[in-house]
């Protein structure tokens, strides 16, 4: 999708190191990150809200989270971490290509 920062960094036009990657999404550290681990989560294929997901995009996000419980030691979340989908800009969301934010690595605020 022209423009789109995480299309972008999928291509790799935008430099990011991708912490995971398979063919349904990656992993990148978040630019501006809100806990000591703050990863995004990135299903490769660009759709902006969940409102856009087809039956197909739904099915590939439920294997993508399926995966990170395994992924999370890996990743220095080995006490837990809270996963959050900004959804539109009331959420304040800001990139809009669905993503996951995985927030960890200390305990967080209620
Ligand atoms: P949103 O606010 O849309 O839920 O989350 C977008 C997130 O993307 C923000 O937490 C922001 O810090 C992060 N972000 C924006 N641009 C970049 C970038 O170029 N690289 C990385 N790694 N993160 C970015
Ligand atoms: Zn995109």
């Amino acid at each position: 999708m022209d423009g789109c920062i995480f299309c972008m960094i999928a291509g790799g036009v935008i430099p990011s190191p991708k912490v995971y990657e398979d063919e349904l999404m990656f992993i990148i550290s978040d630019i501006y990150p809100k806990a000591k681990k703050h990863y995004l989560m990135i299903p490769k294929k660009h759709y902006k809200l969940l409102a856009d997901m087809t039956e197909g995009d739904a099915a590939d996000l439920s294997r993508c989270l399926k995966k990170l419980p395994d992924l999370a030691e890996g990743l220095g979340l080995t006490n837990g971490f809270r996963l959050i989908i900004n959804q539109g800009t009331d959420a304040g969301q800001t990139v809009f290509h669905l993503h996951v934010h995985i927030l960890g690595g200390e305990e967080l605020p209620i």
